[in-house]
């Protein structure tokens, strides 16, 4: 194949546009070429394509990718944690490297604030060689540093797509703001990021979870996935009902921790109200700047509360996920979230229906 077919933003609020570029044959030291086998929609994407967070246009997105490898450079010969690595290999990877060497990076030691942190999918211009720098394609470029996981053959790529990057933003967000054994979760927001820490708070040990969410089809997946109750917000409109709902089924007092995965700025003033006294509250959803909201910060104080935030996840968040992706049980959950593939050049139409909540999870089959 001498050209690759890639789905391209090329304008905010505008179709992608289906482009060609030159297939890659050759990869430098440490780099890699991936044939990509299939692509998630991420709800950034959507952020991403409505000009919600600023990227330098034109983009290839996608940054859920499993793919095969082609072509290894010189000198990658194992992938993050020490396996050999070899033509024809199914991989994932994590969708960002760092510098290492920035004030984040070494001193504070919070890789996911580096200063030069780059993505895949979000941070590349196509218009630059290699162009091919996101999911949405038939072919990748990784960089010499990707942290390359070689995929088991018993772990199916829908898995682990299915998972996609919300899984690792749960594993990160959980490790900051933890569930601790018998716990009660409170999880507003019943997209990727809700069911993913649905079952990482599950896993973790909490034995009392509600999800307040919707619509129905997602709420019916986050009581699949471990919640013990859910609250559809389409059905009980009134944020003091819900608030009623959610302490009567805490026991009265409010949840121990509290996970806000909506995204929506007024999700955090409901939240906030959720966790019982001396309580956790972790904002994981703000990924997009939604604006202002305005809230009573007495609720901070008087509760004792820990509030926590996280922004995205580190290689090892994601070799965390792999690992909770090999339990069965949670393998075919987040498999089967995948309800809606899409070839390349229907991406318009798998990007309107993350848009309109119509699906599980959607991804592109290039
Ligand atoms: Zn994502
Ligand atoms: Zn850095």
């Amino acid at each position: 194949m001498s050209t690759v077919k890639a789905a391209v933003l090329t304008a905010y609020e505008k179709p992608l546009e289906l482009r060609e570029y030159p297939a890659l044959t050759e990869a430098g030291p440490g780099e890699a070429l991936v044939r990509v086998e299939i692509a998630g929609i991420c709800g950034t994407d959507v952020h991403l394509w409505l000009g919600q967070l600023s990227v330098p246009l034109p983009v290839i997105l996608g940054h859920e990718t499993v793919g095969r490898l082609e072509v290894l450079g010189e000198g990658l010969t194992h992938d993050w944690r020490g396996n050999p690595l070899s033509a024809g290999d199914r991989v994932a990877w994590a969708s960002s490297i760092v510098c290492g060497e920035c004030y984040y990076c070494r001193v504070k030691r919070q890789p996911t604030r580096c200063l030069s942190r780059k993505a895949y999918g979000i941070s590349y211009c196509a218009d630059t060689a290699p162009h091919l720098r996101g999911g949405y394609a038939q072919q990748i470029h990784l960089r010499a540093g990707t942290a390359i996981f070689r995929l088991p053959d018993d772990l199916p790529s829908d898995a682990v797509v299915g998972a996609g990057c919300a899984l690792a933003t749960a594993i990160h967000g959980i490790e900051r703001c933890p569930v601790e054994w018998g716990d009660s979760v409170i999880v507003q927001g019943t997209g990727p990021v809700g069911l993913a820490a649905i079952a990482v708070a599950k896993q973790a040990g909490a034995t009392r979870i509600l999800a307040i969410g919707g619509p129905p089809h997602r709420l019916e997946l986050a009581r699949r996935f471990g919640a013990d109750g859910t609250i559809d917000i389409a059905e009980v409109t009134g944020i003091e009902e819900r608030r009623k709902l959610a302490l009567a089924f805490t026991g009265g007092f409010g949840a121990d921790v509290v996970i806000e995965c909506v995204g929506y700025p007024d999700a955090v003033n409901e939240g906030i109200d959720l966790p019982r006294d001396g309580g956790k509250f972790l904002v994981l959803g703000q990924y997009a700047n939604a604006g202002n909201i305005s809230f009573n910060p007495h609720i901070i104080t008087r509760k004792q509360l820990i509030v926590q935030g996280s922004w995205g996840f580190e290689p090892r968040h994601v070799d965390r996920g792999l690992r909770l992706l090999e339990i069965p049980h949670w393998q075919r959950l987040f498999a089967d979230e995948i309800t809606a593939r899409f070839p390349l050049d229907q991406a318009n139409e798998a990007l309107e229906t993350v848009k309109g909540w119509r699906a599980g999870k959607t991804v592109l089959i290039p």
